[in-house]
């Protein structure tokens, strides 16, 4: 059996929705999250055979909801490395530091893995196009993979996006409009027209059931990776809070399945100062974030006021005694420019931050130090290139190379 799929089930209350035809949010509005026959999964397959497997996302079918593998859309996606980072732990005071590198991806961010498993259901379940707001990794994403599926794409994004995700969705033919506004004010817009696009489903974060799925992978890879255990504490640089809830996910999934045990690791939500409603939530002691003003971070892609997942992320965090961290936009530039010198490694401002969350909380004592910590780096710094300045004279040609 390829998939175990079993239903859907509302994130509020718990009720059961069919998994087989298109789906959005529950009839609460909430989000749907995808449950398996995990009984039967287990009865199927063990870690050792995955470990056999091809190393893309598509080793865990059994626990991802496509149902026929002819439906596979795939550009490789998945298996990244978990690297360790000796000389920068050093540095922070964490000696047992990694980074799970998601700039290797394809589209050079994490958000193909949500890409590739939604639109994949999508296709399998006869939609035509997709549409969603984004931040631009996102739309990018899902561009590239409806694109290689045969599906149409509809994409909207802030016009202070990542100029190279344009780029993205233009050469793989999605039609795209840029807003003059944040990423709420493009979903307003693309709601809109799906609404007059028979065929079209709005993908946007958390409003379809499948793009979590895909995310949750790096949970699973992380496990398998450190050989089918958990690391002590988890960052991840939040914004829909889609990875962090789906690795929270992953991980509630194979103590279930038995391939897990001992207590989960600590999930660190990371945010920027510029937008930070998650943190100011879990601080509050609150269950839902409120949307602050004038949003802005050169993090763009952690810049959601508003998360349909808030309340999913706060039970990530505060269920597994984790902690919710805001830094600073000069912290999180400093950082990726010292990861950079110590390790070689271009990280974008969403990891970035994270890095910055260690030694924040290293120098807090949150941290003591002696813990495995893994930091998600969501995507290539490549992907923004004017965080690191280059201001150089040019050389006459007949020129010389100043001494030194
Ligand atoms: C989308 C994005 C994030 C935030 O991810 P969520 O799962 O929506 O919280 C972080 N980093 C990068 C690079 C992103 O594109």
């Amino acid at each position: 059996m390829y998939s175990t799929l079993s239903h859907l089930e509302c994130s509020r209350d718990g009720s059961r929705h069919d998994a087989d035809v298109v789906q959005g949010t529950s009839p609460l509005g909430a989000p749907l999250l995808a449950r398996y026959d995990l009984e039967r999964a287990a009865a199927t397959v063990t870690p050792a055979e995955i470990g056999t497997r091809a190393p893309d996302l598509w080793r865990y079918h059994e626990l991802l909801p496509v149902r026929d593998p002819a439906h596979v859309v795939t550009l490789g996606e998945g298996m990244t490395p978990l690297l360790d980072l000796p000389r920068h732990g050093a540095r922070l005071g964490v000696p047992g530091l990694r980074m799970k590198d998601e700039g290797l991806v394809p589209t050079g961010a994490f958000k193909a893995r949500g890409a590739a498993v939604g639109v994949s259901r999508a296709a399998e379940l006869g939609v035509a196009g997709i549409a969603m707001p984004t931040n631009g990794n996102a739309g990018a994403a899902w561009a590239c993979y409806a694109a290689r599926a045969g599906l149409s794409a509809l994409i909207a994004m802030p016009v202070d996006a990542p100029v190279i995700t344009r780029r993205e969705c233009v050469v793989s033919g999605a039609e795209l409009h840029l807003v003059d506004g944040l990423i709420g004010d493009a979903g307003r817009l693309i709601a809109a027209a799906v609404a007059q696009r028979p065929g079209v489903q709005d993908t946007s974060t958390l409003r379809e059931p499948y793009r979590i799925e895909g995310k949750k992978t790096m949970g699973y890879e992380i496990v398998e990776q450190l050989g089918w255990r958990a690391p002590d504490v988890i960052l991840y640089p939040t914004g829909g809070g889609v990875g962090i809830i789906a690795i929270h996910k992953a991980l509630l999934e194979l103590q279930e399945l038995g391939w897990l045990t001992g207590d989960l690791p600590r999930l660190v939500a990371v945010q920027a100062t510029g937008c930070a409603p998650i943190v100011d939530a879990f601080h509050a002691g609150l269950d839902e974030s409120t949307p602050p003003a004038n949003a802005h971070t050169v993090a763009f892609g952690i810049t959601v006021p508003k998360a349909l997942g808030d309340f999913l992320v706060l039970d990530a965090v505060r269920s597994t005694g984790g902690t919710a961290v805001a830094v600073t936009d000069e912290d999180l530039l400093a950082a990726q420019a010292a990861l950079a010198r110590d390790e070689g490694t271009w990280v974008c401002p969403e990891g970035a931050a994270c890095f910055a969350a260690v030694a924040q909380l290293r120098e807090a004592g949150w941290l003591d130090g002696s813990e495995d910590v893994v930091v998600l780096n969501t995507g290539t710094g490549l992907i923004y290139p004017d965080t690191v300045p280059v201001d150089l004279p040019v050389l006459p040609k007949d020129g010389a190379i100043p001494a030194r």
